[in-house]
């Protein structure tokens, strides 16, 4: 596709809560629902976009983002004019294919889904853990699992956030935007994620999506049939109520989850935590009981809110 018509369809509306500096970004905005509703949320939760970066962010973004995530801020580059430059340069020449390896991505739909997801578990961990802040270089056994059980819901609502919202990928522009903008880009299985959004309650739905997430971040390879069952019920209620057609749909839906490059969990998480001031080896870390993170209280304050947040209901 050649990069004119691209910048037409980038610049084909106005809106105002767009970054018009940010490949894409009203174009998913006017056409993607989900990437919709987190932008809403974002700014709502009074998070504000900035393309004022330092030096180490430019270098070495998930080094640094947690200062931009804690001053309320979501960096991103000023990735369109570059295009615009080249096609004044050499109009209806340059195809998407010639630069799409070489542009520079902005990640602000996951980054933008972390600033949701923290402003539900964050004040939630306080009311309900007592917990005021995530650092993990000190604190209880007990209490630094507990951050980390936290930490990887946020990380996998912002996954599952992602991988729903190709549903709404179905165009080759759309298509091209979301990638420029998104780490988890399954376009394949799109038409199943529309067909069970329809068919099953979105926020349950949701929530089982988030919970997969989170047994693939937690470093499963896929699930073993009591955490699947136990899932399930935390999140339609009873398992007793899906038909044997549901839960075979389920189960090959929650696979697209555990399909996120192992090293890339392992390496990124535990980047994370040493960031954060854990030590150890992510194995050790991750050592615990994670259905005792997940008892009552958090399914109440944090699940609920989030999957909520998914479906924009109060
Ligand atoms: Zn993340």
């Amino acid at each position: 596709m050649k990069i004119k018509l691209l910048l037409q369809r980038h610049f084909e509306v106005e809106l105002q809560e767009a970054l018009p500096e940010n490949w894409g970004d009203v174009y998913l905005l006017k056409h993607n629902q989900i990437y919709r509703q987190i932008r809403r949320l974002t700014l709502q939760n009074r998070f504000a976009y900035t393309s004022n970066l330092n030096e180490a962010f430019s270098a070495l973004p998930l080094g640094d983002l947690d200062s931009f995530l804690g001053k309320k801020q979501i960096p991103y580059l000023n990735n369109v004019q570059a295009i615009k430059e080249l096609e004044a340069k050499r109009p209806n020449q340059i195809e998407w294919d010639h630069i799409v390896d070489n542009l520079h991505k902005n990640h602000v739909f996951h980054e933008s889904c972390h600033a949701v997801a923290r402003s539900i578990v964050r004040p939630a961990a306080w009311s309900v853990l007592n917990i005021s802040d995530f650092s993990l270089d000190d604190g209880s056994k007990e209490s630094r699992q507990q951050k980390m059980g936290l930490i990887l819901l946020e990380e996998s609502f912002a996954n599952a956030c992602e991988l729903l919202a190709v549903a709404d990928v179905d165009d080759s522009a759309h298509k091209i935007f979301f990638e420029s903008n998104s780490y988890i880009c399954m376009f394949d299985d799109r038409v199943n994620f529309k067909k069970a959004l329809a068919e099953f309650d979105r926020g349950s739905f949701f929530k089982f999506i988030l919970l997969s997430y989170f047994h693939s971040n937690l470093l499963f390879d896929q699930f073993i049939e009591d955490d699947f069952k136990k899932s399930l019920n935390m999140s339609f209620g009873d398992v007793a109520m899906l038909s044997s057609q549901n839960l075979k749909a389920l189960r090959a839906l929650s696979k697209n989850a555990f399909a996120l490059n192992h090293r890339f969990r392992q390496v990124t998480t535990e980047f994370y935590f040493k960031l954060l001031g854990y030590p150890g080896r992510l194995n050790q870390a991750l050592d615990f009981d994670h259905w005792e993170i997940l008892d009552s209280n958090i399914q109440k304050s944090i699940l609920d809110p989030l999957s909520m947040a998914f479906t924009g209901q109060k």
